[in-house]
């Protein structure tokens, strides 16, 4: 018998390389919001966020068709495609924000903006929240708090807990009470940053909190901790690859919720539309003291194929309107949402914004204890219903909905239909 592809890849890559699903699908195409499995089998993807204007969208594909056949080169040549599309990319960003570096990967791009932070700062004290991804680097590794990492934390790390006003201990607490105490812990870690003598160097935020699970923060957190990290002479990093680029509708960039400016913005993902594509954007004076203190050079970031790939997906989103639907469309299936976790109350309330989704499900209604194990069952009935999606969350006991932004109102049915059939199936 012929080995199956699972082996074959076991064998290969290994067996620590992350699949989804009890039983892994084969993909073998898509387009816009469609995944075509090897059996034949079409899936609505309700999880990806790196097909951001739609799988195999043909203007890509075009665009990266036609710069690949005319000229792809380093950035040591003059080459006005990554030019217009550094114009382009930085136009959509506050006043003073207005540099960027190109990298290839997300963890490459917070891994430069540490740099950067690090040099401008003389500091080296990092804080993160603890529950938290923001990529592979070694550095990174040592700030890791959402997955296992050999290195563990390193010593100028400090990690903080994000408040969530919809946990069972919150719900009844006034927010103001809940954002004192959680501004207090950001408080304690910096405290012990300045007494070990790293300094206050960064803090990294995804705006959203998705690996998190999407907590409903009090108004005024993330304003209130960058407050703080500035007074002890730190920088704030906006880690924007999940939340950026119209995810939360209406605005095209999650710092913009929550009344914030970053030093530095972190873009992965959906900027290349699966493409390997990053960024760093920073200010003139971090990136003139980074540069002057560096040699830095990247070979693949910023060539000519990329930049086209990129300035495509930007005019794509704007010809298509892609950030007002995700606005629009977001608070439709936020309706249909707040309808059926209200029906059940081992469901907590829908989390998140624009087209990014979730829900806790909990085993105790009223103590609200996680339910990992019917989270799964679940994500695993809505597959089986012919929808993607998966979960997150420290407990693993939140939904994660985030389609592409290409999702239109004919796939909604579809979506909700699964969702809720799945839910039925798991709590009824
Ligand atoms: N930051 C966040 C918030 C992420 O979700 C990820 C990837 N999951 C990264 C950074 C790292 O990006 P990459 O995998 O492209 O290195």
């Amino acid at each position: 018998m012929n080995p199956s592809l699972l082996d074959r890849r076991f064998a290969t890559i290994g067996r620590h390389s992350p699949l989804f699903y009890d039983q892994p699908i084969e993909l073998v195409s898509a387009s816009g919001v469609w995944l075509t499995a090897a059996d034949g089998t079409r899936y609505l993807d309700a999880y990806n966020n790196v097909p951001h204007v739609g799988h195999s969208h043909p203007r890509v594909v075009e665009a990266l068709r036609a710069q690949a056949a005319t000229l792809n080169i380093h950035t040591r040549y003059l080459n006005d495609r990554v030019v217009a599309y550094a114009e382009d990319l930085l136009s959509r960003f506050e006043e003073g924000l207005d540099r960027v570096l190109f990298a290839n990967s997300g963890s490459e791009a917070n891994e430069i903006a540490f740099r950067l932070a690090a040099q401008h700062t003389g500091a080296t004290g990092v804080l993160v929240t603890d529950w938290s991804y923001h990529g592979n680097t070694r550095l990174l590794a040592g700030i890791t708090t959402g997955l296992r990492t050999f290195e563990g934390l390193d010593p100028n790390v400090r990690a903080f807990p994000v408040p969530d006003l919809d946990d069972a201990a919150n719900r009844e607490r006034a927010e103001a009470d809940v954002l004192a105490e959680a501004l207090a812990a950001v408080d304690r870690a910096i405290e012990q940053l300045l007494e070990h003598g790293y300094g206050m160097s960064a803090v990294i935020l995804e705006t959203i909190f998705s690996t998190e699970g999407l907590p409903r923060v009090p108004e005024g957190y993330v304003q209130g901790i960058a407050e703080r990290v500035r007074a002890a002479g730190g920088l704030v990093i906006a880690d924007e690859v999940q939340a950026g680029l119209g995810r939360t509708g209406q605005r095209l960039w999650g710092y913009q919720r929550h009344g914030l400016l970053p030093d530095l913005v972190t873009l992965g993902k959906p900027m290349g539309n699966g493409h390997p594509l990053a960024a760093v954007i920073t200010t003139d004076e971090l990136l003139e003291e980074f540069g002057s203190r560096n040699e830095f050079f990247n070979t693949f970031a910023g060539n000519p194929v990329s930049s086209a790939v990129g300035h495509e997906v930007l005019r794509i989103m704007d010809d298509e309107r892609l950030v007002e639907r995700a606005a629009r469309l977001g608070a439709e299936v936020r309706r249909d949402f707040d309808a059926l976790t209200a029906r059940y109350d081992r469901l907590g309330p829908t989390k998140g914004d624009g087209l990014f989704f979730g829900f806790g499900v909990f085993g105790d209604a009223a103590r609200r204890i996680p339910d990992a194990t019917t989270t799964k069952r679940i994500v695993e009935g809505i597959k089986a219903r012919g929808v993607l999606l998966s979960r997150i969350g420290p407990h693993g006991n939140v939904l994660k909905i985030r389609p592409p932004l290409a999702i239109e109102d004919e796939h909604l049915p579809q979506l909700l239909g699964a969702i809720r059939a799945s839910i039925d199936e798991a709590l009824d």
